[in-house]
């Protein structure tokens, strides 16, 4: 399968340049993705048969699923070849789902950790956008921060199947998916880091609810969920029992990283609406783009954009190394979320009301930067495990390493 350790030339390489490809993304982006997002954005019925005629449109122009492997369906680009690639598709927050590449972290963590029957039953669907799948680690009760803390626990029976009790929320896509990917102890006891382990569980087992919808800050996507005594197969357990928080590391590694990428494509767009509305609106003392303070919005704005940029690459530098990114991932999520929530802040400032009304994706743009700072770790976990890592250097190597 395409690994994110492994680059080699692609289907869709062979069929066009990476400059081509970002382009024709581009387009696909602007002119079919984000004209659609209202009816997206609202869910139901309308809201599938968009996402549905937009995929069918993905895959006759050869864009569908393209970091995904070859055989199974998708275009076969490594990590660092997707990965420019990604900011563009992500500008849309609707991007990555309608050109097939948003079960590339289900499909790397199942193709590496998931055993045969596993990844013989679901791999192809969900390359082929048949099956959703949606993650649940955090919980009400315990800090998601600390998983060590995990509540939902998983009993083996006499056939070796699992019995899983627990709740979960703000599991994004909860509602529609067809497997949830539960963190649950399995040995040991509450605190203990080993213990953990990761099931694979089908949504329609008796057992399994989604008990609500968290909006968060008034957008919806965000589920609580309960499962009370589902039976999971054995073979569904991904790795072997203990193995949850070196595949979620792993996972939330190349998660994050994604993340990032797609924010500065988000911040990208929010950018170049300010700068046509400074350039566009005028009044009694000429173009708005001619006052000082509005240059400052945007020199600001520019400056963190273009800050942040390599701080991601070079996390997807060593990411599709196979390398230990832990410190730069650290470091560009935190940078990215500070830098889209300011991007799309200084953006509606300099549209006025304008910018706060449903006239424009920015209000969207300004909740994703800040639910960006929490989700995925909030900024203070990532800061202090970077800045200890880094002091660790110090102490072990006596000199400075890392910077
Ligand atoms: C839009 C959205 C989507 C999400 N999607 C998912 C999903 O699909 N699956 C999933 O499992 N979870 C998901 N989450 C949950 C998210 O990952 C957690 O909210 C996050 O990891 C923090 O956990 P918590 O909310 O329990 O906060 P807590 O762990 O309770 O932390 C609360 C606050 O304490 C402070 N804090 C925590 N640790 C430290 C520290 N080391 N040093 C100093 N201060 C600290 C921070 O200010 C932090 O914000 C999502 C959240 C959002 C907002």
């Amino acid at each position: 399968m395409t690994d994110p350790g492994t680059d080699h030339t692609s289907v869709a390489q062979q069929a066009a340049g990476p400059d081509e490809l970002r382009e024709r993304i581009d387009r696909f982006v602007r002119s079919r993705v984000i004209p659609r997002e209202a009816v997206l954005d609202a869910g139901g019925p309308a809201a599938a048969d968009a996402l549905a005629d937009l995929r069918g449109q993905a895959r006759e122009e050869g864009l569908w699923a393209l970091p995904l492997p070859v055989e199974l369906g998708g275009g076969g680009l490594g990590f660092g070849a997707y990965a420019a690639l990604a900011e563009t598709e992500g500008a849309s927050d609707h991007g990555p789902a309608a050109l097939g590449s948003a079960p590339l972290l289900d499909v790397t963590m199942l193709g590496r950790h998931g055993g045969t029957a596993v990844r013989e039953a679901y791999l192809k669907p969900l390359v082929a956008g048949e099956m959703r799948t949606c993650y649940a680690m955090t919980e009400p009760d315990v800090p998601g921060t600390d998983p060590a803390r995990t509540g939902t626990r998983a009993e083996r029976g006499p056939d070796g199947s699992w019995l899983v009790s627990g709740r979960k929320w703000f599991t994004s896509g909860a509602a529609g998916a067809d497997l949830v990917t539960v963190m649950a102890r399995t040995g040991g006891s509450a605190g203990d880091r080993e213990g953990l382990s990761l099931l694979l569980v089908p949504t329609a087992s008796a057992g399994f609810r989604v008990v609500r919808e968290l909006p968060v800050l008034g957008a919806g996507g965000q589920y609580e969920i309960e499962l009370d005594r589902v039976r999971v197969p054995a073979d569904h357990l991904l790795g072997k029992p203990g193995d949850a928080l070196a595949i979620a590391g792993e996972r939330l590694q190349l998660g994050r990283t994604l993340r990032c990428l797609r924010w500065l494509g988000q911040a990208r767009r929010a950018f170049d609406l300010m700068c046509e509305r400074a350039a566009t609106r005028s009044g009694s003392r000429g173009p708005l783009a001619d006052q000082q303070l509005i240059q400052g919005h945007v020199f600001d704005a520019l400056l963190a954009l273009r800050t942040t940029r390599p701080l991601v690459h070079e996390a997807v530098a060593l990411i599709a190394a196979g390398r230990d990114a832990r410190t730069e991932v650290g470091l560009a999520k935190v940078a990215a979320a500070r830098m889209l929530q300011q991007v799309a802040d200084s953006a509606i400032q300099v549209h006025g009301a304008a910018g706060l009304g449903p006239d424009t994706p920015l209000p969207g743009l300004l909740r994703t930067g800040r639910a960006a700072r929490i989700l995925d770790g909030p900024d203070e976990l990532h800061i202090t495990s970077v800045a200890r890592r880094v002091l660790r250097g110090y102490a072990t190597d006596g000199g400075p390493v890392t910077a």
